[in-house]
């Protein structure tokens, strides 16, 4: 019978190895990436008898542990770009994505009776256009949801500054977006949002969208972005809210992406707000997430943010070669890329064929011994088309597939991967 420790990766085992260790080919990184060994050497001393301490106790053992937690602080602010006290630790990003939301809304709310407008990215992930659907729903907001480009159009799935421009109106209290599109692995221009449509004067006359919400100096929307799907993908520092002169106002992302542990995200946000938190409790983190911070999540969550970022340039290189082996081995397949690659992150590839049936496609690929997923796997296990995928009008009889890679993808997966989708017929 296999032993547990046949399946945790030593940190001494080259990507190659640790791939021919893995009982099936993994390619489904952006649904969840398998547990870098670092990081796991890192978690293990906070899980045994040492690891005992809670942060917030004074004596010795919490005092260790409220190191621990800081060190992880340390690396993700550094990773980020943002100051220590910014980083919030939470369950993960729906977590942080949903406490930006009800943050922004406390924040207008203080200022009299205002209508409260909100414009998001229809490529957002349901954390974010849940509540937001919610809320309109109960009539606490209004919600614009801006939708990318189409399918067969050269910037299909990227929703352009010009568009965020016309949602925009003198009442719009919060702009989300996402840097990278999970299902499609899209770069969304967010700094053009910024400049061209967000804050077109800045520097003159104030923004076009309502006052004073992100930052109580400065006028504009609170400018949330999720980076689940940027965080070794992209620099993400250019994205922090000092670098943006505060006009990004908080970030949201999750570990578990980037070879980090399940359960553990981080909000970060301008240290000028403060968030009534629905969760009401202990008062740990700035009040924002009550509850004890796992310590040994937290310490994980610090190693794989800080390894995936310093790692980054080298890792996009390694996997847009990789890439780009996978779609020459694919040309006259049927399969062709959904999105243009120079719109998208290396490590992702969504592919589209016409007319063949998607349930029988994702049962071929798993038959195949293939993990990859259809649409996004946090949305059901069935195969089923999400928002995004049907605001992009693909035609009716075609499947689509994410494959998506990560730091133990090698050219033997991608071997596999080719031979797999083209037995599809
Ligand atoms: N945002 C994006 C862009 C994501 O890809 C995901 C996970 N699929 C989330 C938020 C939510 O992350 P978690 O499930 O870890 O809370």
């Amino acid at each position: 019978m296999a032993h547990l420790s046949d399946h945790l990766t030593p940190t001494t085992l080259t990507p190659e190895e640790t791939a021919d260790r893995m009982p099936w080919v993994y390619l489904d990184y952006a649904a969840s990436a398998p547990v870098r060994p670092e990081v796991t050497q890192a978690m293990l001393p906070w899980m045994g008898l040492l690891g005992g301490g809670n942060p917030s106790a004074v004596h010795r053992a919490g005092r260790r542990a409220r190191a621990a937690v800081e060190d992880a602080r340390d690396q993700i602010a550094a990773a980020l770009g943002v100051t220590p006290l910014e980083v919030i630790f939470t369950s993960g990003a729906t977590e942080a994505n949903n406490l930006a939301i009800y943050g922004a809304i406390q924040a207008a709310q203080g200022e009299d009776g205002r209508s409260l407008a909100m414009v998001s990215g229809g490529t957002d992930h349901p954390s974010i256009t849940k509540p937001l659907a919610y809320l309109a729903k109960r009539g606490d907001i209004t919600s614009t949801v801006v939708n990318p480009a189409p399918f067969g159009t050269p910037d299909c799935g990227v929703i352009g500054a010009a568009q965020i421009a016309d949602a925009l109106s003198p009442e719009t209290v919060m702009v989300l977006g996402t840097l990278v599109t999970s299902e499609l692995g899209a770069i969304q221009p967010i700094h053009d949002w910024i400049d061209q449509a967000i804050f077109p004067d800045y520097g003159s006359v104030a923004s076009k969208a309502g006052p004073k919400v992100g930052n109580p100096t400065r006028s504009g929307p609170w400018v949330h972005l999720d980076i689940t799907q940027a965080i070794g993908k992209l620099p993400i520092a250019p994205f922090s809210m000092a670098a943006t002169d505060q006009r990004i106002t908080s970030l949201a992302l999750s570990a578990h992406k980037v070879g980090g542990p399940q359960g553990v995200g981080v909000l970060a946000v301008d240290r000028a707000k403060s968030i009534i938190s629905p969760i009401l409790g202990g008062s740990q983190e700035r009040g924002i997430r009550s509850g004890t911070i796992p310590v040994a999540l937290a310490v994980g969550a610090g190693e794989a943010v800080a390894l995936a970022v310093a790692e980054q340039g080298e890792e996009a290189t390694r996997l847009h070669t990789l890439k780009t082996q996978l779609l020459s081995a694919l040309a006259g397949s049927g399969w062709e890329p959904t999105v243009d690659p120079a719109n998208q992150i290396a490590s992702t590839c969504h592919l589209t064929k016409a007319k063949v049936d998607p349930d029988t496609t994702m049962m071929a690929l798993d038959q195949g011994g293939l993990c990859v997923s259809a649409g996004t796997a946090c949305q059901s296990g069935a195969v089923q088309a999400s928002s995004l995928i049907a605001s992009l009008s693909l035609p009716e009889d075609r499947a689509t597939v994410r494959l998506s890679m990560g730091w133990a993808t090698t050219e033997s997966d991608i071997a596999h991967a080719v031979k797999v989708l083209t037995t599809i017929a």
